[in-house]
């Protein structure tokens, strides 16, 4: 069983990140985030500070916006125009989920595409569709393709089921998964809170993504013999062994299963580290774009 070491695939993105940095900031650009978080949601919180953290860390102007939670419609859009506007910023991302008032598809669309590094505006999603390279990936999915890839595990002809079908993780992990090329090419089921038998279908995959949101869903009811498994879950369980109370465990019961895949990854430091990551690259991806 090989244990995929989602922190070291990360880190060595974030090597070439750095490179693709260095090499416009030579040419006198420096590739510019803004994260704009409304409301106080501790766990939005901490994900804006990392990858705020992590933007800088790789020498990227970075903008973080903080506004309060009874912030309007109309002052988000006029946040978002002004960023849309703003040479310095070449990747925007409004964290979600944004206070109930707020119209997150209107944002999201209020997004000018070119610096939509989230890859969740309407044209970056049908580029993806489309197969057209000038789009946007969403990050996590993005990962988990790219972890797929550093570990050597081929994808074409494989029977890959997804378990899930948000439009951040399971819907763009399945277009990416029977896309025509290297990561792609696979046979691909998408499985949902509606499928029948859901370990059976699980059960003759190749390649299960896990991207539900329930704790050790997944166990070896639900995984063949030399499977591989990447568990995209992140959730939070009570511990009180722990000194915070609680820990992260994933989707899938990584103890029950573990022996019998070819591959897996752990939670966390499996597909966690590579969305930050992949966030950074499409940053200077658009960065790039931008100023050629
Ligand atoms: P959503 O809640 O948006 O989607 C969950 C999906 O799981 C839905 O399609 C739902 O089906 C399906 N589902 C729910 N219950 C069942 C069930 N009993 N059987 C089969 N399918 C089921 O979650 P996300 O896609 O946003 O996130 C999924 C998980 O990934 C979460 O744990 C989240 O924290 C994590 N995550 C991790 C990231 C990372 O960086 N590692 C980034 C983003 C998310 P239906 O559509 O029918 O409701």
């Amino acid at each position: 069983m090989v244990r995929i070491d989602g922190a070291a695939v990360a880190a060595k993105v974030l090597v070439e990140t750095k490179q693709r940095v260095d090499a416009l900031r030579q040419r006198g650009i420096q590739p510019g985030l803004a994260v704009v978080l409304v409301g106080d949601d501790p766990a939005s919180r901490a994900y804006v500070r990392s990858k705020d953290r992590k933007a800088a860390e790789l020498g990227l102007h970075s903008v973080k916006e903080e506004l309060p939670a009874d912030t309007t419609q109309e002052q988000l859009l006029a946040l978002v125009e002004k960023l849309n506007a703003d040479p310095a910023v070449h990747g925007i991302l409004v964290q979600s989920p944004p206070p109930p008032q707020i119209d997150e598809a209107a944002i999201v669309r209020a997004i000018d595409p070119s610096k939509d590094v989230d890859g969740f505006h309407p044209v970056n999603v049908a580029k993806l569709a489309l197969e057209d390279p000038t789009g946007f990936v969403p990050c996590t999915p993005l990962g988990c393709i790219r972890l797929l890839q550093e570990s050597g595990i081929e994808t074409a002809g494989k029977n890959a089921v997804v378990v899930g079908r948000s439009m951040i993780v399971g819907k763009p992990m399945a277009l990416l998964l029977m896309k025509r090329g290297p990561g792609g090419d696979a046979t691909v089921t998408v499985a949902h809170s509606r499928t029948k038998n859901l370990a059976a279908v699980t059960r003759a995959a190749d390649i299960v993504v896990a991207a539900i949101g329930r704790p050790h869903f997944l166990g070896a009811d639900h995984i063949r013999e030399g499977a591989v498994v990447i568990d995209v879950g992140i959730n939070r369980i009570d511990d009180p062994s722990n000194p915070k109370g609680y820990r992260l465990v994933g989707d899938v019961d990584y103890d029950a299963v573990a022996d019998r895949c070819a591959a897996i990854t752990p939670v966390p430091g499996g597909v966690g580290p590579m969305t930050i990551a992949m966030l950074m690259s499409n940053c200077v991806t658009a960065a790039e774009r931008l100023t050629a």
